[in-house]
């Protein structure tokens, strides 16, 4: 069963049925970011590469080496090597780890529930690499999501902004890019969903300014997982 979806207030008006809706996992469906952003931001300033709570945020989606690569020009003025990653990427895991685990996001099961009763196929596009992922989201919510609709870091090239994880999260949802919506909450995240031609909700769960997000180029910016669900529903 498909309902007929209508969003106004943003570019790229959606008119038709979703038959898809893709996911970002950290900030969307569990509250993650906080931990990211403090694991990223010490790790980083004990290799003398001073970075900001803020500016993980603003980094959110990037791969692990882009995120250092960037700091490494600013501070060092190259790249960094391999080695030098691997040691700053194990800095921030170990960081990472001492960390209470992250809670699910409020509203993000009110949201799949929506999706769900849209008739959409619920995918997840996430550029994380953990390995327990699926066991994860199995535990969280349960019955929602399937291994062969997962989008992870161990499929593609390139991470967030380039559009390659949402355009392989269309291609195994088998929708095209106008039956599908984005679900994000970074302004990398929304980049890369607008770059792949789909209607990008930008959930703004973060501290960011709703600015950043629309600057990105969100079709539309609500204040949390709850108005997604609301907005699915509509
Ligand atoms: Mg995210």
């Amino acid at each position: 069963m498909m309902a007929p979806f209508r969003l106004s207030g943003g570019r790229g008006l959606l008119d038709g049925a979703v038959r898809a809706v893709l996911f970002d996992m950290d900030g969307v469906l569990f509250d993650s970011m906080p931990n990211h952003a403090y694991a990223w931001s010490h790790a980083m300033t004990q290799f003398g590469l001073a970075m900001t709570a803020e500016e993980a945020y603003m980094n959110e989606g990037r791969t692990g080496s882009g995120t250092i690569d960037i700091l490494a020009q600013r501070f060092w003025g190259r790249n960094a090597t391999e080695e030098e990653k691997q040691r700053i990427y194990a800095a921030k895991s170990a960081l990472f780890n001492t960390l209470p685990e992250a809670k699910p996001m409020q509203g993000a099961r009110e949201a799949l529930e929506a999706a769900r009763e849209i008739g959409a196929k619920i995918v997840l596009v996430t550029g994380s690499a953990q390995l327990s992922l699926i066991e994860h989201l199995e535990l969280h919510y349960p019955g929602f999501f399937r291994k062969e609709l997962m989008v992870t870091a161990f499929d593609v090239k390139r991470g967030k902004p380039n559009p390659e994880p949402y355009l392989m999260g269309l291609e195994k949802a088998g929708v095209r890019a106008d039956e599908a919506v984005v679900v994000e909450n970074a302004p990398l995240g929304v980049e890369a969903g607008r770059a792949a031609g789909i209607f990008t909700i930008a959930a703004n769960t973060g501290p960011l300014p709703d600015e950043v997000l629309k600057e990105s180029g969100a079709d539309i910016v609500v204040a949390g997982m709850h108005e997604v669900a609301q907005l699915l529903r509509q």
